[in-house]
């Protein structure tokens, strides 16, 4: 069905951080915009059922039922899906896909997407990132450097509201924040142990989405002050988190150019032969399963990496029968991750005189130090790690009777113990790769995902130096107990899938330019993960972000211009 009413400037597939801000920057350069979201409406407050429940109020104490485990095996193995969230989190059975090896696709389909769930942990690349695969010889070269995208960080972070302390260094460049959040006294003599010994390593506390003392335009928005509840995954009834729902959607929304139409599961891109572009956008109705197409001059695909690779497999025509823009053959090729297999746990002692405020949203964290000016160790690039530290406790005196016993040691905090992780940049590769099935399709007639990626040698080394590494640093901060373990997980777990759709400047090799447009289809912009050349050791999201919003610049002016 085409209707009158099906003609819009633009569209944005996707509902989630990257198209909440495809959405807003469309929408405020004056381009009516329709954004086509899968999932249902959620309205920031109105539809955040648990975002004021004490604990006492959720079944199980919040815990998942032993039903919803065994449903839900891969849902399940993601730490924020819990009684309190799991309205947020799409369930195993009702959108299948195909794990050729193990793969945790871990998914939020809803207007805001995965914005409402994510961590909220934002740190720029450095230009050593966008250096690293021309330099080490893997993938392929990134079309832009880092000083392309620095204003656009700059531009993202002060509307979302970017919590951090100005560290001047210079494998993770410092944004525009707001006031850092603190270490505890235990971080801060780990941190200082570790600076005394290392001189190749730095320590800094977490840069978050998170406002610590809003600007104007936040109030303005209605977001307010962050409170420290760490109750972000219910969504937060101060928006003081960043999520689309908060901030990007209603911003868009204030021009009065926004259409947004929940419940449209998009099909494919429609491609005219005979005009040579994109033409619009083929949905599904989600619920009444009606296929109605929409029209638009530029068509933004912001559906999430692995999705949005689907899409564009599922988009074929005369001239793209192997899947839209798809040239080359490398569409759903190069898919890599991020590598969060390796923890080493450590006890500290003393300092049990001292606590410290609230439920801080952050942790303390390390930029990656192997690789970084040249080739050094036995395997490519590197790692970022994380560590906390905290008193545990609380609560663990279970067994004893009720009475002012049981009352007086469940109120007093155990010893302090401090957890380390890493977040590793892994190589994109030809067999890493997502697929269409042949045969098999789901509830909207959309063939289901199949999904082959799986660590390599590469991988396993990085996990061997962190756990090595964490150890030795923990150890020389004078902590004890130390276990470094390998969690093993599947990819996916990390929910930081990335490629398949990747920038480079030769079309032969790459899908996208420099500015995120598909090199043989002009009117199609991919800004969300599946456009990533490689992936940093970074959380990605800010990165997505900013090249949404330098995308959209280039995409307007373009418009304007009549290049497409
Ligand atoms: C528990 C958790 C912790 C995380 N922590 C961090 C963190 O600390 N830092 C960080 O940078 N990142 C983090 N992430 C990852 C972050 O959420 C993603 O990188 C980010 O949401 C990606 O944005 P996106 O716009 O690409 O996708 P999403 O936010 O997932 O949005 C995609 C949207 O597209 C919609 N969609 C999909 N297919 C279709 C279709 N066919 N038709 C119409 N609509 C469709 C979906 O329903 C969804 O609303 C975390 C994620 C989770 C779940």
């Amino acid at each position: 069905m085409a209707g009158k009413g099906n003609y819009f400037d633009a569209i944005v597939i996707g509902s989630g951080i990257s198209g909440g801000w495809a959405a807003k920057e469309l929408c405020e350069k004056g381009l009516k915009t329709l954004v086509l979201e899968r999932g249902r409406s959620v309205e920031h407050k109105k539809d955040y059922p648990t975002m004021l429940s004490n604990p006492w109020e959720m079944p199980r104490r919040n815990r998942i039922s032993l039903a919803d485990k065994l449903e839900n095996p891969v849902v399940n193995r993601c730490y924020a899906y819990q009684e309190d969230t799991k309205h947020f989190f799409v369930k195993d059975k009702e959108h299948p896909y195909q794990q050729e090896k193990p793969f945790d696709w871990i998914r939020g389909y809803q207007v805001g997407g995965k914005s409402l769930i994510w961590a909220r942990q934002t740190q720029r690349w450095s230009k050593y990132d966008f250096e690293a695969p021309g330099r080490d010889g893997f993938a392929v070269d990134w079309p832009i450097r880092y000083d392309d995208i620095a204003p656009w960080y700059s531009y993202v972070e002060r509307f979302v509201g970017i919590s951090g302390n100005y560290d001047g260094v210079e494998t993770l460049p410092d944004g525009e924040f707001l006031p850092a959040w603190e270490m505890n006294c235990v971080e801060k003599v780990i941190r200082e142990r570790i600076l005394e010994a290392y001189n190749d390593r730095y320590v800094m506390i977490g840069r978050c989405a998170h406002l610590t003392q809003p600007a104007e335009h936040h109030l303005k928005m209605g977001r307010g002050q962050c409170m420290a509840r760490n109750q972000c995954y219910r969504g937060c009834p101060f928006g003081a988190y960043f999520s689309s729902n908060s901030a990007t959607l209603p911003a868009a929304a204030a021009t009065g150019n926004l259409t947004l139409r929940p419940d449209a599961v998009v099909h494919s891109i429609i491609y005219d032969d005979t005009k040579e572009k994109v033409t619009g956008v083929r949905v599904v109705d989600a619920e009444t399963k009606e296929v109605i197409e929409y029209f638009a001059k530029v068509v933004f695909l912001n559906a999430s990496a692995l999705n949005s690779n689907l899409i564009l497999l599922n988009s074929t025509s005369n001239r793209f029968p192997n899947g839209l823009g798809n040239d080359s053959g490398l569409l759903g090729k190069y898919v890599a991750f991020h590598n969060y297999r390796g923890n080493v746990s450590a006890s500290f002692e003393g300092y049990e005189d001292k606590y410290y405020f609230g439920r801080r949203p952050t942790a303390v964290m390390m930029p990656n130090f192997r690789n970084v000016h040249k080739q050094e160790t036995d395997f490519l690039r590197g790692y970022m790690s994380f560590y906390t530290a905290g008193r545990g406790g609380w609560g663990s005196f279970k067994d004893l009777p009720f009475g002012p016993d049981f009352k007086e040691k469940n109120s007093e905090p155990g010893p302090w113990h401090v957890f380390m992780m890493m977040q590793g940049e892994t190589i994109p590769k030809e067999n890493n790769h997502v697929r269409l099935s042949a045969n098999d399709v789901d509830a909207w007639g959309v063939p289901q995902l199949v999904i082959s990626i799986d660590y390599d040698d590469n991988d396993e080394k990085v996990i061997k130096d962190f756990l090595a590494q964490g150890s030795e640093m923990l150890e020389t901060a004078g902590c004890k107990n130390i276990n470094a373990y390998d969690t093993q997980q599947a990819p996916g777990l990390d929910i930081h899938e990335m490629g398949g759709v990747r920038m480079g400047r030769d079309p032969k090799i790459s899908l996208l330019n420099g500015w995120n447009q598909m090199h043989h289809c002009k009117n199609v912009f991919v800004t969300d993960g599946a456009c990533m050349t490689s992936t940093g050791s970074q959380n990605p999201s800010i990165t997505y972000m900013a090249l949404t919003a330098r995308a959209v610049d280039y995409a307007v002016k373009g418009l304007k211009k009549g290049d497409f």
